[in-house]
């Protein structure tokens, strides 16, 4: 079988969703015709009146038999119920989709119903809708910029479920397609569980027994997390049963979290609920920017910059360049390996500091700021990261993915690091290399570019070595290894090379030893934190030096 032109289009059930959608696709005149069927004759006739459907139905005889596509957008409850009674009425081409908010119990309902899931069944689910119900509340834009979720089965036919793509994509939505216990799964966390808060809180609230001055001096935070409280209880209690196990499990995780977070506040441990806020603060943009593959900051990426430079006769004034970016970035480091409090003045929230800090964030350092160049850092010392949940993204940062492969090469646990389209084209051999001769586990893809896997090793061991390339990257980089390795770390250089790593570690307590081009670290150590002035960006300045140097009469300060 295989499913190609839809002409006709039957919504069972012209509520919100089912109105919305039918009606997006009358204004794109997706088909021939878009028929709607519901229950109440009202919904019916108000859906021809708001020019939601071409054709309206209250018989299903009447309609299912002419449909070559029907999407149900019934409650999730009366799936099976509704899939019975359209049965003997379909005809042997007629693509089958849904809208339900949950998906296995819809797979078991068509299971029971056909015995065999039919190859043109296609759930589907949109990550729109909104609190409203009914065909008046039918909104043709409802779907344009979001999310459709498609749950093929192994059953379905691949040119039904690209129908059925089609059709969504013609109301402005993007399609997704997943495995449905992923989609419960997922869906349990990012929707359900935010609305049983919501009508849990709401209700808590509403039942103390001074509600009333609760709600009169409720604010605009309150509301705004609120607002899904007033969805449709009907469809929330049958969405409850349908996702029961999913949706307990992440209130399971929920209540630790919560709890947590209330034994930070009875103790007033600052450290534990600064790290709860401060992660969850940089949590909603950092995935964004993992999901989407992009960069940290978004200036270099923008389209067209012009610069008009008129001539001028001298150049006056004080100006301050921003933060030093490699000591920006090590600052981080250091501080979130030391032991105590950091506070770092003059931080650059550039590309790759930004990365390398949510990077410790990611495991478990807590960190305040950036901040107008502040950024305070509780250290866990070298042995206190925790395993990130997940891969660490990096951005765009080369550098980032240098330093971290040498301290993640001693952890006790694996880890994964990945970057934006261009960092993952960028090798990443010599240090991998480096690392691999202290006894690290380290791979990547073909050609030594990212993904950089690392995995845990008893332990690593010093090294002794002559680089044949100057890198201060990977000079760097062996150095905070060496931090970690049994015996003394000894490496020495073709050429001196920027010796950043070198001084700060001394800054933070470490003993460093240089001679000549050799430079040497032996390992227990610790770092103790220590306040850190990061100095302006010597490249930055030398643009304001070369102009007053070039310009008779010119006097700048570069604070
Ligand atoms: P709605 O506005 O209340 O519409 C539900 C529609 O289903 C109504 O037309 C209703 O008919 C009809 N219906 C109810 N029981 C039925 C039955 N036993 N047989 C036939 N028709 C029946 O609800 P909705 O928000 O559009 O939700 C519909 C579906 O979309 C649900 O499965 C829900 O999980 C899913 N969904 C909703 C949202 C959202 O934000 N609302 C988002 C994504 C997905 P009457 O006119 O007789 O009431």
């Amino acid at each position: 079988m295989s499913y190609h032109k839809i002409n006709r289009i039957l919504v069972i059930g012209l509520g919100l969703i089912g109105g919305s959608l039918a009606k997006a696709l009358k204004r794109k005149q997706f088909a021939t015709l878009i028929a709607g069927f519901d229950m109440s004759p009202d919904e019916v006739r108000q859906g021809l009146e708001l020019d939601v459907i071409d054709e309206g139905f209250n018989e299903l005889a009447a309609c299912v038999p002419i449909a070559d596509l029907i999407v149900l957008a019934v409650p999730v409850k009366a799936t099976h119920q509704v899939l019975e009674q359209i049965k003997p009425l379909l005809s042997s081409h007629t693509i089958i989709t849904d809208v339900g908010s949950t998906k296995a119990n819809v797979v078991a309902a068509a299971r029971d119903v056909f015995g065999a899931i039919p190859s043109g069944f296609i759930p589907g689910h949109p990550i729109a809708g909104s609190e409203k119900s009914g065909v008046i509340a039918s909104d043709d834009q409802l779907f344009v910029k979001h999310k459709i979720i498609l749950t093929p089965l192994p059953e379905s036919d691949p040119s039904a479920v690209q129908q059925v793509a089609r059709m969504w994509q013609a109301t402005g939505a993007e399609v997704l397609q997943m495995a449905v216990e992923r989609h419960d799964e997922v869906l349990a966390a990012t929707s359900h569980l935010p609305h049983i808060l919501a009508f849990s809180l709401v209700d808590t609230l509403a039942r103390e027994q001074d509600s009333t001055e609760i709600f009169r001096y409720a604010a605009g935070g309150f509301r705004d997390f609120t607002r899904i409280a007033a969805s449709d209880p009907t469809m929330w209690h049958d969405i409850c049963i349908a996702n029961k196990q999913q949706l307990l499990n992440q209130i399971d995780n929920f209540t630790a979290g919560l709890a947590e977070l209330r034994t930070a506040i009875e103790h007033t441990d600052s450290q534990a609920m600064t790290g709860v806020f401060t992660r969850a603060k940089a949590a909603r943009e950092h995935f964004n920017r993992m999901l989407t593959r992009s960069a940290y900051s978004l200036n270099r990426h923008q389209d067209h910059v012009t610069f008009r430079v008129r001539k001028a006769m001298a150049i006056q004034g004080n100006t301050r360049v921003p933060g030093d970016k490699s000591i920006s970035h090590r600052a981080v480091i250091m501080g979130a390996l030391a032991e105590g409090v950091t506070l770092i003045r003059g931080f650059l929230e550039s590309e790759d500091s930004l990365a390398t800090l949510q990077a410790f964030r990611d495991m478990g350092v807590v960190i305040e700021g950036p901040h107008q160049g502040q950024v305070k850092i509780y250290g866990v010392g070298l042995h206190g990261l925790c395993p990130p949940p997940g891969d660490l993204y990096l951005g765009s940062s080369d550098i980032s993915m240098r330093l971290l492969s040498a301290i993640l090469a001693a952890q006790e646990f694996d880890s994964r690091l990945l970057g934006d389209d261009l960092l993952m084209t960028k090798p990443m051999v010599r240090i991998t290399q480096a690392l691999r001769t202290m006894g690290a586990q380290v791979d990547t893809a073909d050609g030594g570019v990212p993904p950089v896997n690392i995995y845990a090793v008893e332990s690593l061991q010093g090294i002794d070595c002559t680089m044949q390339v100057p890198s201060a990257q990977v000079k760097s980089g062996l150095l905070l290894a060496g931090l970690y390795a049994q015996g003394k770390t000894t490496i020495t250089e073709p050429v001196m090379t920027r010796d950043h790593t070198e001084r700060m570690l001394q800054h933070f307590g470490v003993d460093v030893q240089r001679n000549g081009l050799t430079v040497s670290i032996t390992p227990g150590q610790t770092l103790k934190a220590a306040d850190f002035n990061v100095p302006g960006d010597m490249s930055c300045a030398a643009f304001f030096i070369v102009a007053a140097a070039i310009s008779p009469n010119s006097d700048v300060v570069i604070e």
